[in-house]
């Protein structure tokens, strides 16, 4: 049987995800930004929270730890401690860690730059993937911690991935992450068309989430810093991928 996700909003602009194991009724958050909207949708289901998986240190992304844990004596997976402390975890997770929820197998793939922490998790039998703070549609989360060559590789570990398979990632930040890209490559036909749904999406006020992986390679200029049409249109023809993508990030930042 397919496992069921859930997508809904956190905080302010969090997501917040249930993945449900219905062979074994097990349930996984992945993250807790806070525990309210996460028991909410639990009890909408039906669903009992046996693991929370999370990604990295930020505490829109471990707010609720500590109250669900305690309401639901849920097991809580999480990276090593790098750059902070994450309280309340069972179980530490490396790179290329399966972490079991239920019958469903859950692969850890570590994605330093936003953190030195972070981490996601590739559900590769349901084509799965959440990425957290590293990976945004149309976008890629700010480097606090790690430099722009991290946070590269760490997108070429996702971009990896087969394009089938979707991106469900920590923040609705789609809408602002094409109005930027559309800076840099209005030209670009994907990135055209997602525009036009996100728009639609969001006057709907439908989340933007999940998306395939294929157009988000073909859309995200993120992704395609070691396209030469990329390098050339910041006038970084033959640049190192890791110092387009770097410029491209510090430009995201000051727009
Ligand atoms: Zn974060």
């Amino acid at each position: 049987m397919a496992a069921e996700i859930r997508t809904f909003t956190c905080l302010t602009d969090n997501f917040g995800y249930l993945i449900h194991d219905p062979a074994t009724k097990a349930t996984a958050s992945i993250d807790a930004p806070e525990a309210a909207p996460i028991i909410k949708a639990l009890e909408r289901e039906g669903w009992t929270l046996t693991d929370i998986l999370i990604t990295h240190h930020h505490g829109d992304h471990v707010g609720g730890v500590a109250e669900l844990k305690q309401k639901y004596g849920c097991r809580v997976v999480a990276p090593h401690d790098k750059s902070a402390k994450i309280a309340n975890v069972d179980l530490r997770a490396v790179n290329a860690d399966v972490i079991k929820v239920g019958s469903l197998l859950a692969r850890v793939v570590e994605t330093p730059g936003h953190t030195l922490d972070h981490i996601s998790y590739v559900f590769d039998s349901e084509k799965a993937v959440f990425a957290a703070d590293t990976l945004f549609s149309i976008g890629c989360g700010r480097v606090f911690e790690g430099n722009y060559p991290m946070m590269w590789d760490s997108l070429l570990k996702l971009r990896a991935l087969p394009d089938d398979f979707r991106l469900y990632c920590g923040h609705e930040y789609t809408a602002a992450n094409v109005k930027f890209a559309l800076t840099i490559e209005a030209d670009n036909p994907d990135l055209q068309a997602r525009a036009a749904e996100v728009a639609k999406l969001r006057a709907e006020n439908e989340p933007t989430i999940p998306v395939l992986l294929g157009d988000e390679k073909k859309a995200n200029v993120f992704l395609r810093a070691d396209e030469p049409a990329v390098a050339a249109k910041l006038h970084m023809k033959g640049a190192d991928p890791a110092q387009v993508f770097g410029e491209l990030r510090e430009r995201k930042n000051k727009s």
